[in-house]
């Protein structure tokens, strides 16, 4: 068993306004962290995420833009956007519609020619809505009820809405996009890592076995990725549109985190390097947000249900005993000073 990981990243939710690029470096360097992953406005903090990428390159850490343009963030896109079948508007973009496609295409050009990153990864934002609220690896702490999705205009004239094969038109619709934008990212700068981040569990029947010892399970039966989302992330792997996914593995329970890496396993051959399971810092257990149930708030925000330094280094041993090579930290604004030292003990 390796006692060390080949490569540690953390994702920025934002840039610390009160830290200079240099700090911030220089604490990810403390902790043994070589894969920054940059979610940030574009726009608006520019100039520190330029300040960010020339200070990583100067202390050779490989450096990845998150981008995320399947969400409504924006009115005028709203011709874009997903429709449920009662006409309510989605604030997600519909992945079929190829204006969508163009939009995010676009995007991108755009994000690639002004910044010099080593790597885009892509955020959560990508899937067809089933109108489910319910998410357990970033919870809402609100209960969850199923609508599916799409109905906006394009589907309407192209989709097989209702029809056996309309989910799999969906996903294959998602993987489409992906893989347009991977080809487009790889065009633009050849040698980019193209990534995403993945939604667990990918299969609810692959936890049949721990069914009564999983809190989330008939939450799982909603937010499951594949079946749940319309998202096939293991085909994005299969058909190398991704070089590595990114799963959002936020618990505080060993087990639930260890199944999940097995999932990812029991999925594809070579897991231990296309798979960089996401674990959760602090705050950011399902544990902690959504109480230890499916019911949204049944025993939330119980401190104890944290993922402190100690539960970190459990969660780490985990992960080199299973054979796993990368590992991946949510998120940097809940990396405390005392996870520093436990986190460069493995690199
Ligand atoms: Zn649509």
């Amino acid at each position: 068993m390796n006692s060390t990981f080949r490569r540690m990243a953390i994702w920025f939710n934002g840039l610390p306004a009160e830290a200079s690029a240099q700090q911030i470096i220089a604490r990810l360097r403390t902790a043994g962290i070589n894969h920054p992953f940059i979610a940030a406005d574009h726009e608006r903090d520019r100039a520190k995420i330029q300040e960010v990428i020339e200070e990583a390159h100067r202390h050779e850490l490989t450096i990845h833009g998150d981008f995320c343009k399947g969400r409504l963030r924006n009115q005028t896109l709203r011709d874009l956007a997903q429709v449920l079948k009662d006409g309510t508007q989605q604030p997600l973009l519909c992945p079929a519609n190829p204006a969508c496609v163009d939009y995010v295409l676009e995007e991108l050009r755009r994000v690639l020619s002004a910044y010099a990153y080593d790597g885009i990864t892509l955020d959560d934002g990508y899937y067809f809505a089933t109108g489910a609220t319910y998410h357990p690896e970033a919870p809402t702490g609100r209960n969850f009820t199923v609508r599916p999705a799409c109905y906006c205009a394009y589907c309407q004239r192209h989709a097989p809405i209702e029809q056996p094969g309309w989910e799999d038109w969906k996903r294959e619709k998602v993987t489409a996009l992906i893989g347009k934008q991977a080809q487009l990212a790889r065009e633009l700068k050849p040698g980019l890592h193209f990534s995403s981040a993945a939604h667990m569990p990918y299969e609810l029947a692959y936890y049949e076995p721990h069914r009564a010892e999983i809190p989330y399970y008939e939450g799982w039966s909603i937010s499951q990725c594949r079946r749940g989302r319309m998202v096939d992330w293991v085909e994005w792997v299969r058909r190398g549109h991704v070089d590595f996914v990114l799963p959002m593995v936020y618990y505080h329970s060993r087990d639930l985190v260890r199944w999940q890496t097995d999932e990812c396993r029991s999925l594809l051959p070579n897991a231990a390097t296309t798979v960089w399971v996401g674990l959760g810092l602090g705050t950011v257990t399902a544990e902690y947000f959504q109480g230890l149930s499916d019911k949204p708030g049944d025993r939330a925000h119980d401190p104890a249900m944290k993922n402190d330094a100690m539960v970190l280094d459990a969660q780490l041993q985990d992960q080199l005993r299973l054979g796993q090579e990368n590992v991946a930290f949510f998120c940097y604004s809940e990396l405390s000073d005392e996870h520093l030292p436990v986190l460069a003990r493995y690199r």
